[in-house]
């Protein structure tokens, strides 16, 4: 079954207020093997709602819109729904006295304008909203081509939305289904190539019409594999996929650093407990973006050293050496050294060598009997340049430990 989210308001299409309703419905309905073919955002016009629900309806099995229940003149979600079905409003004295009732329950009587959130168009069911004066509606209906669409639609209000779906939607969607579906996902890390050369080392697997599904995705020079499936349940889903993974495993090596929500640096603190190993780090050059992470990612502060600051004169002495590559190695020495860690990392980059096309910023990693130079571009957006270093540094660390 194929679902389209709409999300009704000016605040939304003025870019006012984040439509948080489309992503958490989204994700529910994909929960349900429901797949989110379209997302409509629209803008409280009568003509502009009736349109959307029409072509909605004429093109996916559920819709699920949200907003425009209030009792307000720019609440249209109810004439919409009527228009684009050709009904009527009725009054559903259930609803209306339902709505009384929370009024009189806060000592007060309900104003004449809120009697319209009691109107449904001929043809739909109420959806009960236990805290709020907006009842959701139910609709089934047939578009053009003889097809049925069900539409829900539910109140704006987060938390209200939220408890209307579980207790009614949610159970109404599954009972339409053929056959109980659902969907899931697996995400696969990867660092160290560009979105088209990782694409290329897997030529079979992004391809639209497969099952499992792959997709690539980027963030920050982060390459995250998506992997979806479609099953009866969560078991069947993940058997499914186990091929591709293991396929995905085999072709990128040492690419992959890590599953879900891992980041670079909790690969490499878990990489670092494993081996028994320390690490400070002395960072010139990230804006202390890379000894965030490290101290977030090692709660409990098990490998990762913190390094006192080093006094102004060292910092003009290691300013003053002729290169950057000087002061990384200098600066990867002496916080090794000075907190007793195993391996000292260093990063420094001079601002004149950080800029054009040949820029570098330079990095050294101080281990036991040796210290190893790395050089890294940072030709990339200035926005991303700080987070790109960060992650270079800490893939080459993660390389040098596997
Ligand atoms: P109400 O009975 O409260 O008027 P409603 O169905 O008319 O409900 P709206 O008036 O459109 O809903 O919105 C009510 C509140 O919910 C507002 O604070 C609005 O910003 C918020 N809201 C509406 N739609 C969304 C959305 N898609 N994502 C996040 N918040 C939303």
């Amino acid at each position: 079954m194929r679902a389209e989210v709409i999300a009704i308001g000016d605040e939304l299409t003025t870019g006012q207020r984040l439509d948080t309703n489309t992503q958490w419905l989204s994700q529910r309905l994909t929960e349900l093997g429901v797949q989110v073919a379209f997302h409509t955002t629209i803008t409280d016009e009568l003509a502009d709602n009736v349109a959307a629900f029409r072509a909605a309806i004429n093109r996916v099995d559920i819709v699920v819109a949200t907003g425009g229940l209030g009792p307000t003149a720019d609440d249209l979600t109810r004439d919409a729904i009527a228009a684009a079905t050709n009904t009527e409003l009725v009054c559903d004295e259930a609803s209306l006295m339902h709505i009384k009732s929370l009024f009189a329950s806060r000592g007060r009587q309900m104003p004449e304008r809120n009697e319209v959130q009691a109107d449904f168009p001929v043809g739909s069911v109420p959806i009960f909203n236990p805290h709020g004066t907006a009842p959701g509606i139910e609709m089934s209906m047939v578009g053009e081509d003889g097809k049925r669409c069900t539409l829900f639609a539910l109140p704006g209000v987060p938390a209200e939305m939220f408890e209307m779906w579980e207790a009614t939607v949610a159970p109404r969607i599954l009972a339409l289904q053929p056959e109980p579906r659902v969907i899931r996902h697996r995400r696969i890390k990867c660092f160290g190539v560009g979105e088209s050369t990782l694409e290329a080392m897997l030529p079979d697997l992004i391809r639209r019409d497969r099952e499992p599904r792959v997709g690539i995705t980027v963030s920050d020079a982060t390459l995250t594999l998506r992997i979806t499936a479609t099953g009866r349940d969560e078991a069947t889903c993940f058997a499914a996929m186990e091929p591709t993974i293991a396929t995905i495993y085999e072709s990128l090596g040492d690419l992959v650093f890590g599953e879900e929500d891992d980041e670079l640096q909790h690969t490499v603190i878990r990489l670092l407990a494993e081996r028994n190993l320390t690490l400070a780090v002395e960072d010139w050059a990230t804006g202390e973006l890379l000894t965030g992470w490290l101290a977030a990612a090692d709660e409990e502060s098990h490998v990762y050293r913190t390094n006192p600051n080093p006094s102004a004169d060292l910092v003009a002495e290691l300013a003053a050496q002729p290169h950057s590559v000087a002061a990384a190695i200098e600066i990867a020495e002496r916080v090794r050294r000075e907190t007793q860690a195993d391996i000292g990392l260093g990063i420094a980059a001079f601002p004149a060598q950080t800029e054009g096309p040949e820029a570098h910023i330079y990095a050294a990693l101080a281990l036991p009997g040796q210290t190893r130079k790395l050089c890294f571009s940072c030709a990339a957006h200035p926005s991303i340049v700080h987070s790109r270093t960060a992650k270079q540094a800490l893939n080459a660390l993660r390389l040098a430990l596997v």
